[in-house]
């Protein structure tokens, strides 16, 4: 028996973990999820000594059982090498009062890398398993980090496209450089008027539409996604939870069996959604801690239980999390109410056009496992510095969104259990926010400010970002949010 992946929205739509993959997005417009917890033998006696690799190896047999093992360990090994500037791959680091997970050690210098460097593999070799001759269209919205990761992953891979939206005004220019510098003749990036939601909604609408499939197909062509709601991105992010524990079972600060917390900087939901998979296949888990920044959407859900996109969209100093429509919360109100897919749809169905729900009668076990709470920019700034001074080390600001909210925790409830902050970013990424928080200079450009950024923490300057001022642009579309659907058929001559 393989692992079932079902719609949220659809008891109906059922597919293996390969199909999932393949298919990106269900399309009644629901997501792929897993309806059970698979067993998976949490050894951490043996599991404290194992690689990345191995901890990758155990997870992905485990959600993605319909891969043969030697399918996996050719994507595991690419995935995983030293496109990773550390064989560690996510590194724990011990900071006063909290550890650090460091998963931006990859190619893009954020924690996208860690599963959009496996995706790739995973989605041609699925394509492969069910001899599909169509080439795979990657469509995808980005807030600023998906876009680049994808597009590194996907660059020059036979079989496959990749185009990515960005908000022109929402991301860093790190960021829009990153991608706008992005080489591969298969690679499209296209700058949008409008912000993260209106992308990612643009972006789900063509997932939807039947007339569009029908024209792609007649073109030998179908869309998949790099987003996280699509589980080949979900699954890979489940690894870095359990190695991190064993990291911490390793170095002594934890005893086998103890519990931990995680606090996660969240926007889309999928990193701390991983997190939840970990505790259902038995990682010790006291509380996920699920940070925001101002647009606090998730904040008022889990303290209310009332979902309520309507509000102002700020674009704050952490614009990964600038997103007010969670799209991988769909997965977890589909388990707080049992798996129930008429039940998911009928509260997105409220929630697209009263632009509200509520969870009444969802299941309190699973509500009583998180906490939640959010950081204003004052606070996310003076938490960079705080750290600085502390332990000298510089958080990016996505990164102190969550250490700010943590503090914030521990001063409400007195939790001493050991907690990990899961690092989304380098500094280097948002090397404006990270200087001037630290000295209190104002004014200076991206490319000064990563200079000086190097001089103050002592940290290398990433490959990700040297260079980066002078490197040629090859992309500069940019369209209207309505007009993003045109921009997809034009450039697939469909
Ligand atoms: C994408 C991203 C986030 C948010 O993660 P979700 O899985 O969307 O909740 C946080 N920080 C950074 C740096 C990111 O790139």
């Amino acid at each position: 028996m393989t692992l079932v992946y079902q719609s949220t929205r659809d008891a109906n739509n059922r597919v293996s973990a390969s199909q999932a993959i393949l298919q990106g997005l269900a399309t009644d417009g629901g997501l792929f999820t897993p309806l059970s917890a698979p067993t998976v033998d949490l050894n951490f006696d043996q599991l404290k000594d194992a690689s990345y690799q191995e901890v990758a190896k155990l997870i992905l047999s485990a959600f993605l059982d319909d891969f043969t093992a030697d399918e996996l360990d050719y994507c595991i090994t690419n995935a995983y090498d030293s496109k990773f500037d550390t064989p560690a791959i996510a590194p724990v680091v011990k900071l006063k009062g909290q550890y650090n997970l460091e998963l931006f050690r990859g190619s893009t210098i954020a924690f996208k890398d860690m599963a959009l460097s496996i995706l790739p593999y995973l989605m041609t070799t699925a394509a492969q398993k069910h001899g599909l001759e169509n080439e795979i269209v990657i469509l995808t919205a980005t807030s600023g980090d998906t876009g680049k990761a994808a597009m590194a992953g996907f660059a020059d891979v036979p079989g496959t496209r990749i185009v990515v939206f960005y908000p022109r005004d929402g991301v860093s220019k790190v960021q829009e450089l990153q991608m706008t510098t992005q080489t591969g003749d298969n690679t499209h990036v296209v700058a949008i008027d409008g912000n993260f939601d209106d992308a990612q909604t643009a972006v789900k609408y063509m997932f939807n539409d039947v007339d569009l499939r029908e024209k792609l197909a007649a073109k030998k062509l179908q869309f998949s996604s790099a987003n996280s709601m699509n589980i080949g991105r979900l699954v890979p992010q489940i690894v870095y939870y359990v190695y991190a524990y064993a990291q911490l079972v390793k170095t002594g600060e934890i005893s086998v069996g103890d519990k931990v917390n995680f606090t996660v900087p969240t926007g889309n939901f999928g990193n701390i959604l991983a997190a939840y998979y970990a505790q259902q296949i038995g990682l010790p888990i006291n509380k996920l801690i699920c940070a925001s920044n101002d647009n606090n959407v998730l904040t008022d859900f889990f303290t209310t239980g009332v979902y309520d996109k309507k509000r102002t969209f700020r674009v704050t100093t952490s614009p990964s999390m600038d997103i007010l429509v969670s799209s991988n919360l769909e997965r977890l109100i589909f388990h707080l109410f049992g798996n129930d897919a008429g039940k998911t749809a009928e509260l997105m169905e409220a929630l697209n056009t009263a632009g509200q729900y509520d969870i009444q009668g969802a299941d309190a076990d699973i509500l009583s496992l998180f906490a939640a709470a959010f950081a204003t920019e004052e606070e996310t700034a003076a938490e960079i510095k705080r750290v600085y001074d502390e332990s000298n080390y510089i958080e990016d600001p996505h990164t102190a969104v969550a250490s700010a909210v943590y503090k914030q925790y521990v001063e409400q409830t007195g939790d001493q259990t050991p907690t990990v902050i899961a690092s989304t970013a380098s500094p280097y990424k948002f090397p404006v926010v990270a200087v001037q928080s630290v000295t209190g200079e104002t004014g200076l450009s991206d490319f000064e400010a990563l200079a000086k950024l190097h001089e103050i923490s002592g940290v290398a300057l990433p490959p990700a970002v040297d260079g980066l001022e002078t490197a040629p642009v090859h992309h500069n579309t940019v369209v209207a949010a309505a007009d993003m659907q045109a921009e997809v058929e034009r450039y697939l001559g469909v």
